[in-house]
C-alpha cells in the first residue's frame, strides 16, 4: 500500500496584512487541498493542515500566486516579522509597517532552491510568481550555514504590546516624541520553547539592549542576526536560540559584539517601556475617515460547521466590502478600510453566520489563546485547541459566580512545552506535559513583561477549573485596588496561593 503523508503549510504574512483577494484565495485553497480549515496563528501567519504531500507543490505555487510565500515562514532564518496590525494612519503606525516590510525584505533568504523545488515549471523552467526577493546563489547575510536556529522579530509600541515583543529574539519598541518615531529600544533573546527532558532549556523574555535611530534599525538587525549566526550554539539544537547565547555571555557582551559588527557604538535604551496592550477588538476609526472592526476568532480557527460558519462569513464580508484583512497576534481578524455606515450590515453578516460579535464574547474567552496541538501537530502530547472552548465555558461560569467576569487576563494553553501560544508570560499558562495532563503557570501578565511561575504540575484536564477556582476566590478576597490576576499571583507567590487554596477546598 502507498502511504499518504499529511503536511502543514505556513504562509508568511508580515505584520498580518492581507487583502480580501488573498484571504479569499486562501479559503479556496484550504478547501481544495487541505482539511477545509485555516488557522490564524499567534504570529500573524496562516496555516493549512492536512495537505497531502503530493499536493504540496500545487499549494505552495498557489500561495505564491497570491503574492505571498511560505519561504521563511519556518526554518533557521528570520521568520514572519510581527507588527501591530491596527490600520491606523498616523505617522507612527505607517513607519512601523514600513520597518516591518524593510526587515522582511532585508533578512529574506536568497536561496534559489525554494524556487527550483516548489515554484519553477518543471518543463519550461519558467518561474510562476515569486513571493520573496530575487533568488541568488550566495546568502549575503546567512552565509552557507544559515542560522543555528529559528529567529523571530517583533515591532511594538509602549502603550500597545499586542505582538508580545519580549517573546521575540529581536524586538523594536518604538520611542515616540511629539507624534514621531525618533528611534527604537532594541531587545534581544526572547523565546518560549523548552524541552522538558533537557533541564538546560528554558523560556525567556528578551532583554533590553540599546537604542537605535530609525536609520540604524536595519543595519543593527543585520548585525544581531550575524552575531547569532557566528556565536550561536551549533552543537546542540536544543540550546541554539539566541536566548541561550545571551544567557551564557550576558547582554553587555552581546551588545559589544553587535556594535563591532555594526561598526558603531550604540546609545543606551531610553526609559520608554511597555505599559499597555490593545487587542483591537471592536469598531474603531482609522484616522483617515475609514473604520476597522476587530472580530474575535476563538483559537484562530476558521471553519464552517452547521451552526458556526467562519469561512462563509469572511467570504461574504470580503465580497461585499473588499476590506483589508489583518491578522492579530491574538489569533483574531481586523476588517479594515470600512465606511462608517458599514457597521450594521457587517454585524448582520457575522450574526447570520452563527458567530458572536466581539462585543458578545466574554472577557476571559476574548483574551484566551491556544496552539494547534492534536490532531495535526506532530509534537503535541495533550489537547489544546479542541479543549479550549469547553475550558472557557467552565471559567465563564465560575468567574461570573465570583463577579470577576469583567477582569481581563490571559489564559493560554498549549499541547506541549514548545509554547507556541506563548503560555509562559500569560496570567494563566496551561502547558500540556503528558496525555491529558498540564503544568499550570501563574503570575505572568497581559502586557507580556513578566514570566509566570509553575504553580502545579501534571494536573488532569478535568481538574484545571477546580484547581483554579480557589485562585480566583483568593484574588477576589485579597487583591489590591486595580491589581490584575497575574500581578496578584506574582505579588503573593505560589506558596501563599497554595495555602489559601487548601483552606478553601
Ligand atoms: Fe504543537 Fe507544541 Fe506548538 Fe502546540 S505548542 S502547536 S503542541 S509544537
Amino acid at each position: 500500500s502507498v502511504k499518504s503523508y499529511s503536511m502543514m503549510t505556513r504562509t508568511r504574512v508580515p505584520g498580518g496584512r492581507l487583502t480580501s483577494e488573498q484571504m479569499l484565495a486562501h479559503l479556496d485553497l484550504c478547501e481544495d487541498l487541505a482539511n477545509a480549515t485555516l488557522k490564524c496563528t499567534t504570529r500573524q501567519a496562516l496555516q493549512m493542515h492536512g495537505v497531502l504531500k503530493s499536493d504540496l507543490r500545487e499549494a505552495i505555487q498557489r500561495i505564491n500566486k497570491m503574492h505571498l510565500s511560505t519561504l521563511a515562514a519556518c526554518g533557521d532564518v528570520n521568520r514572519n516579522v510581527m507588527c501591530c496590525p491596527a490600520p491606523l494612519n498616523d505617522s507612527v503606525h505607517v513607519e512601523m509597517r514600513a520597518l516591518t516590510d524593510a526587515l522582511k525584505d532585508h533578512l529574506a533568504p536568497r536561496t534559489p532552491g525554494y524556487y527550483e523545488l516548489w515554484i519553477q515549471d518543471e518543463e519550461s523552467g519558467e518561474k510562476t510568481l515569486v513571493g520573496g526577493g530575487e533568488p541568488e546563489e550566495v546568502e549575503p547575510i546567512y552565509g552557507p550555514t544559515y542560522l543555528p536556529r529559528k529567529f523571530k522579530i517583533g515591532i511594538a509600541l509602549p502603550e500597545d504590546n499586542c505582538i508580545d515583543i519580549y517573546a521575540n529574539d529581536l524586538g523594536f519598541l518604538a520611542v515616540v516624541r511629539e507624534g514621531k518615531i525618533i528611534g527604537y529600544n532594541v531587545s534581544v533573546g526572547g523565546g518560549m520553547g523548552t524541552t522538558p527532558s533537557a533541564a538546560k532549556t528554558f523560556p525567556a523574555l528578551a532583554k533590553r539592549m540599546a537604542f537605535v535611530t530609525p536609520e540604524q534599525a536595519i543595519g543593527v538587525a543585520e548585525a544581531v542576526v550575524k552575531v547569532q549566526r557566528d556565536f550561536g550554539n551549533r552543537e546542540d539544537r536544543k540550546i541554539a536560540r539566541l536566548k541561550y547565547l545571551i544567557a551564557n555571555e550576558g547582554v553587555e557582551w552581546f551588545r559589544g559584539k553587535v556594535e563591532e559588527y555594526y561598526g558603531e557604538k550604540l546609545q543606551d535604551c531610553t526609559a520608554d517601556e511597555v505599559h499597555g496592550f490593545d487587542d483591537h477588538m471592536g469598531w474603531f476609526p482609522q484616522g483617515d475617515g475609514k473604520f476597522f472592526y476587530g472580530l474575535n476568532v476563538e483559537s484562530g480557527r476558521l471553519f464552517d460547521s452547521e451552526d458556526r460558519r467562519w469561512k462563509a462569513a469572511i467570504r461574504a464580508i470580503c465580497k461585499e466590502f473588499n476590506p483589508g484583512v489583518h491578522l492579530t497576534a491574538h489569533q483574531s481578524i481586523l476588517f479594515t478600510n470600512l465606511e462608517e455606515a458599514a457597521l450594521p450590515r457587517l454585524q448582520e453578516i457575522i450574526k447570520q453566520h452563527g458567530l458572536p460579535l466581539t462585543e458578545e464574547v466574554s472577557t476571559v474567552r476574548r483574551w484566551s489563546m491556544s496552539c494547534v496541538a492534536l490532531p495535526t501537530c506532530g509534537l503535541a502530547v495533550a489537547e489544546s485547541e479542541r479543549v479550549l472552548p469547553e475550558l472557557m465555558s467552565q471559567f465563564e461560569v465560575e468567574l461570573a459566580k465570583l463577579g470577576l467576569e469583567s477582569d481581563a487576563f490571559t489564559v493560554r494553553i498549549t499541547g506541549c512545552p514548545n509554547g507556541c501560544a506563548r503560555p509562559y508570560n500569560a496570567d494563566i499558562g496551561l502547558v500540556g506535559k503528558t496525555k491529558a495532563k498540564y503544568t499550570i503557570f501563574l503570575g505572568g501578565q497581559l502586557i507580556g513583561t513578566r514570566m509566570a511561575k509553575i504553580y502545579k504540575d501534571l494536573v488532569p484536564f478535568e481538574e484545571i477549573t477546580s484547581t483554579l477556582v480557589p485562585i480566583f476566590t483568593a484574588f477576589k478576597e485579597h487583591r489590591q485596588s486595580g491589581e490584575t490576576l497575574g500581578d496578584f499571583c506574582d505579588r503573593v507567590g505560589n506558596e501563599q496561593l497554595a495555602s489559601w487554596s487548601e483552606q478553601l477546598v
